[in-house]
């Protein structure tokens, strides 16, 4: 950056000129929301993400899920464009074994399903009220707690903590992203981040981002947001209000499309995964304490509950609490997150849901899905908006893609506006807007390099190869084949 006159000098023994041949340089990519395990999960175990059918995602786990391991593991799958229309059940998985424990989650984390092995051997363990039952059967469908019983069940040890989170590593850097902000939760993943770093092997920053569950531990060991620096920052607390809308958990205003109030004891309205006062405590003494808060919320209810008690706070623009997805909400929401400068964390793959008869509409009906994920009119209000990818997979310019051709011209943006999003925005929602975020003199050297440019023909964004991915000044992927090095 600077003058050409003045960078020509530093062409020497001590520097490497790589010629880019007209590509096209952007600031790397900040993934302001990532599960980076469940995205090694992807790589690792099976990956029923591509699967079209119940058929084809039980023939996807028989063939990819590896054997090496007690659980037969599949991540991914989502049923709403399966000619079945429904969730995997209990008899399906029970055609990839009926001797070992197989699991098989749903894409959004929030809803799994067990063969009858792994769901007799978890019975005792799980929380009835997120067990679906059919006539007095276990379907083999499990809901939110349920789900977390039977990730704790299956188990990773740090050694498959460092799989996952090595081959999610790879997986980010093919794809220009140099900065994740991390979610974790009861996890070895911080301590191989850290590892990974003092090895001089983790070529990726990585902010962490505690789960509520750790406030203690995290006061008792001194950690403070934005302690870091280098490659591994600590962010803030992570909190949960609400469920999703795949799960029609997320706390919504209007019961869900189609929903039987006498069925559930929600009113078919969603559930508080977090009790709304424990949660308005836990901001308090999050706030009190000069933590950052990262708080869940999709629901319109859910986020009219953070935005209230962010509000409450002495200054939510100063701490910079997040709202994490932000998919249902008023313009008051939004007018009131401008005015104390509240971010908006938000997942623009998830638009990929948004169109016609999409899971969106299912679960919310057309006039509801077309008012989801607005990012227009955040932008337009004035809130600071970051973009990530919740592990959904991974994928900025796909990112992107969804966001300059969403369905409504109230989520669209244009290719400037959604790669600074995903860019800058992310980088403010983490306090390192003076060090990363846009390609200028005096920044780290975070760079992605991409074959064409998303300016010139929009229509195929999410088809632009990554060249050659650079965190802090090293080349740390490239497929530029040292022929123009
Ligand atoms: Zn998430």
């Amino acid at each position: 950056m600077g003058s050409a006159y003045e960078v020509d000098f530093l062409a020497g023994v001590e520097t490497d000129v790589i010629d880019l041949d007209g590509r096209v340089v952007l600031p790397g990519f900040v993934d302001a929301h990532t599960h980076m395990e469940s995205t090694g999960q992807y790589v690792v175990h099976a990956d029923l993400s591509a699967a079209d059918s119940v058929d084809d995602a039980v023939e996807t786990l028989r063939e990819d899920a590896p054997d090496d391991r007690e659980w037969l593991q599949g991540f991914g799958w989502d049923e709403s464009d399966w000619p079945e229309g429904r969730y995997l059940r209990k008899g399906d998985l029970d055609r990839v074994s009926d001797e070992r424990p197989v699991v098989a989650y749903r894409v959004d984390m929030h809803t799994a399903t067990l063969n009858s092995v792994g769901l007799d051997r978890l019975r005792e363990a799980l929380p009835e009220d997120d067990v679906e039952f059919e006539d007095g059967d276990p379907t083999g469908v499990v809901v939110e707690d349920a789900v977390g019983v039977v990730r704790e069940a299956v188990g990773d040890d740090v050694a498959e903590t460092r799989d996952l989170v090595t081959a999610a590593r790879d997986r980010a850097l093919e794809l220009g992203v140099t900065c994740v902000h991390e979610k974790v939760r009861d996890s070895y993943a911080p301590r191989v981040y850290r590892e990974l770093d003092r090895a001089g092997e983790l070529d990726l920053r990585v902010r962490i981002d505690y789960w509520s569950d750790h406030l203690d531990a995290v006061l008792e060991t001194g950690l403070r947001t934005n302690y870091g620096g280098g490659l591994v920052d600590v962010g803030g607390i992570k909190s949960f209000t609400d469920g999703s809308f795949g799960g029609r958990t997320a706390k919504v205003t209007e019961p869900y499309a189609g929903a039987d109030p006498a069925d559930r004891d929600d009113d078919g309205r969603g559930q508080w995964v977090v009790d709304p006062d424990d949660f308005s405590e836990l901001v308090e003494r999050v706030d009190d304490a000069g933590l950052q808060m990262v708080t869940h919320a999709i629901g319109d209810e859910a986020v009219d509950l953070v935005v209230e008690c962010y509000a409450a706070t002495d200054d939510p623009g100063a701490a910079r609490h997040r709202i994490e997805h932000v998919e249902l909400f008023d313009d008051e929401h939004a007018e009131r997150m401008a005015d104390a400068g509240m971010v908006a964390s938000c997942q623009p793959n998830f638009l990929q849901w948004a169109g016609e008869g999409g899971l969106y509409d299912q679960r919310l009906g057309e006039t509801r899905r077309r008012r989801s994920n607005r990012y227009r009119d955040l932008l337009d209000a004035g809130v600071p908006l970051a973009f990530g990818s919740d592990s959904m997979p991974l994928g900025p310019l796909a990112g992107v893609h969804h966001a300059v051709h969403a369905p409504d011209e109230r989520q669209r943006l244009t290719v400037t506006e959604a790669l600074r999003a995903y860019t800058l925005g992310g980088a403010y929602a983490g306090f390192d807007e003076d060090r990363l975020g846009t390609v200028e003199e005096g920044k780290r050297a975070d760079l992605v390099v991409l074959e064409r440019s998303p300016w010139e023909d929009d229509h195929e964004i999410r088809d632009i190869d990554v060249a050659a991915t650079v965190v802090d000044g090293d080349v740390v992927y490239d497929t530029l084949d040292g022929t123009n090095t």
